[in-house]
C-alpha cells in the first residue's frame, strides 16, 4: 500500500517524498488507518522500523485539517518521551515531516534554562512533545493549558507506565481531557503492562509487529564469555578490527562510564560518554560527535538504549550485560536500523550467566557464542596501559571495608567501658 492510500494531505506526502520513504514500513501501514480513524493504540514492533512517522503524520494531518476549519492556534498535541535525547529526535522529525505545514512544536525537558521553552510555548504550539519531569514542573505552576487537547501519546510506552514513571503519567493525565485519543508505541509491552495501559485508554486497537520482546531481525547477535577483569582489553582488540567504525558501548553505572572512557582515551581512542551526571550541552554534544563520526565510540548508559535514531551504528556493545531482557531489546535496536546490518555484541562475566539466560528465553532465540581468536582468556588482571589511572578498587570491596569500618566504631565503644572498669578493679 503506498503512502497515498492513507488519506494524508498533500504537504504531508511530499515531505514524506522528500524523505525518500519509498513506502510505509509495516507498523505504519498497520497503524496509520487506526490513528486516522481516531482510535486508541497500542503499537508493538521492532526498534528503528519507523514507529515515530506511525503517530506523527496522521497526528500532523489532524492539525492541519483543523486549520483549514479555521480553528485557532491551541496545543493539541502531547508526546511523552522518557529521555531528553529521544524528546529532541521526535521534535526534529515533527519538524520534518510537518516542514511544509505552518505547525509548530516545542520541546519541554529538564536541565536547560527553562525561560525559553516556557517562551516558546507562549507563543502559541500545536505539538508539545515532552519529559514528564519538567512538564509537571510547568503544569503546576500554569504555564500551559491542555484544555483543547486531542491526541496523548506515549513513546516507549513500557518504560512510561513502569513504576519509575507511572506516577508522574497519572498526574499528567489528570490534567487532560478525558476525551482523548491516546496512543502508545513500544518495542517491548510485557503482557503485565497491558493492564496498567487500560488506566489510560479506551477500548484500544492493538497493533503487533513480530514478538512482543522485539529483537530486531537486521541484527547478528554474539556473545562473548570472558572473565569481567579483561573486558576493557577485549573490547579494545575489538575495536582495532576495520569494521568497527561507529560502535555504542552500554554501560551499568556513570561510574563505570567514566572509567571505560579514560581507558580507551589512554588507549587513544577517539571516545564520547554520554550519562545523566552529564550536562544537557555535554550530552547533545557527545551525541551529535557520534553521530558526526568524530568520535569512534560512544560509551553510554541505557539513557540513550530506547528510541534514539543514529544513523550507521556498526556495532552495539553490552560491555556491561542489561539487567532486563527489555532493555536488552532496546539497546540492540540502536544498531540494524531502517534495514541496515547491524552487530551487538555482548560480554557475559560468569556472574551475569543468569542474565544472559534470562533474555535469551525472553527473546526466544539463543545467542551465538564466539570466541576470539588470539585473546588471552585466562590473563591474570592486565597491566595498566600507558596513562591509564590505577584501577579503583572493586565497589564491592571498598563497600565491604566500609561496612567493616562502621561496624567497629560501636565495638571498640562497647568495650572501651568494661575494660575501664577492669582497670579500676
Ligand atoms: P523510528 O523507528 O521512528 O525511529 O525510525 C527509524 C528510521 O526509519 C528513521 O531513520 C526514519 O527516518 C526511517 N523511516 C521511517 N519510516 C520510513 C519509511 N517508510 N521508509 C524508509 N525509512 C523510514
Amino acid at each position: 500500500m503506498p503512502f497515498s492510500n492513507f488519506g494524508l494531505g498533500k504537504e504531508i506526502l511530499r515531505a514524506i517524498q522528500k524523505a525518500g520513504y519509498a513506502r510505509p514500513t509495516p507498523v505504519q501501514t498497520a497503524a496509520i488507518p487506526k490513528v486516522m480513524q481516531g482510535h486508541d493504540l497500542i503499537a508493538i514492533a521492532q526498534t528503528g522500523t519507523g514507529k515515530t512517522a506511525a503517530f506523527v503524520l496522521p497526528m500532523l494531518h489532524r492539525i492541519s485539517l483543523g486549520y483549514r476549519q479555521g480553528q485557532s492556534r491551541v496545543t493539541k498535541a502531547l508526546i511523552l518521551a522518557p529521555t531528553r535525547e529521544l524528546a529532541v529526535q521526535i521534535m526534529e522529525n515533527i519538524r520534518s515531516y510537518g516542514s511544509g505545514l505552518p505547525i509548530r512544536v516545542a520541546a519541554i525537558f529538564g536541565g536547560v534554562e527553562e525561560e525559553a521553552q516556557i517562551k516558546s510555548v507562549h507563543k502559541g504550539v500545536d505539538m508539545i512533545v515532552a519529559t514528564p519531569g519538567r512538564l509537571i514542573d510547568l503544569i503546576g505552576r500554569q504555564k500551559l493549558d491542555f484544555s483543547a487537547l486531542e491526541v496523548l501519546v506515549l513513546d516507549e510506552a513500557d518504560r512510561m507506565l513502569h513504576m519509575g514513571f507511572l506516577p508522574d503519567i497519572e498526574t499528567i493525565a489528570g490534567y487532560l481531557p478525558k476525551r482523548r485519543q491516546t496512543l502508545m508505541f513500544s518495542a517491548t509491552f510485557p503482557k503485565e503492562v497491558e493492564s496498567l495501559a487500560r488506566r489510560f485508554q479506551y477500548q484500544p486497537k492493538m497493533v503487533q509487529i513480530g514478538s512482543r520482546s522485539n529483537a530486531a531481525d537486521t541484527v547478528t547477535q554474539c556473545v562473548y564469555e570472558l572473565p569481567a577483569h579483561l573486558k576493557k582489553e577485549m573490547l579494545l582488540e575489538l575495536l582495532r578490527q576495520p569494521k568497527f567504525t561507529r560502535v555504542l558501548v552500554f554501560v551499568r553505572m556513570k561510574d563505570g562510564a567514566n572509567r571505560l572512557t579514560e581507558f580507551l582515551q589512554a588507549a587513544k581512542v577517539k571516545v564520547a560518554k554520554l550519562h545523566s551526571s552529564r550536562s544537557q550541552e555535554q550530552r547533545l554534544k557527545a551525541l551529535q560527535d557520534f553521530k558526526d563520526g568524530k568520535v569512534q565510540v560512544l560509551v553510554a548508559t541505557d539513557i540513550v538504549a530506547r528510541g534514539i535514531d543514529i544513523d550507521g551504528v556498526s556495532q552495539v556493545v553490552n560491555f556491561d550485560f542489561p539487567v532486563n531482557p527489555e532493555d536488552y531489546v532496546h539497546r540492540i535496536g540502536r544498531t540494524g536500523r531502517a534495514e541496515a546490518a547491524g552487530e551487538a555484541i555482548s560480554f557475559v562475566p560468569k556472574g551475569d550467566l543468569n542474565l544472559l539466560d534470562m533474555t535469551e528465553l525472553s527473546i526466544g532465540q539463543r545467542l551465538e557464542r564466539k570466541r576470539l581468536r588470539g585473546f588471552d582468556y585466562h590473563a591474570t588482571t592486565p597491566a595498566p596501559a600507558a596513562g591509564e589511572a590505577p584501577a579503583k578498587r572493586d565497589w564491592r570491596k571498598r563497600t565491604r571495608e566500609m561496612d567493616a569500618k562502621k561496624a567497629e566504631k560501636p565495638k571498640t565503644r562497647a568495650t572501651k567501658k568494661p575494660a575501664a572498669k577492669r582497670g579500676k578493679k
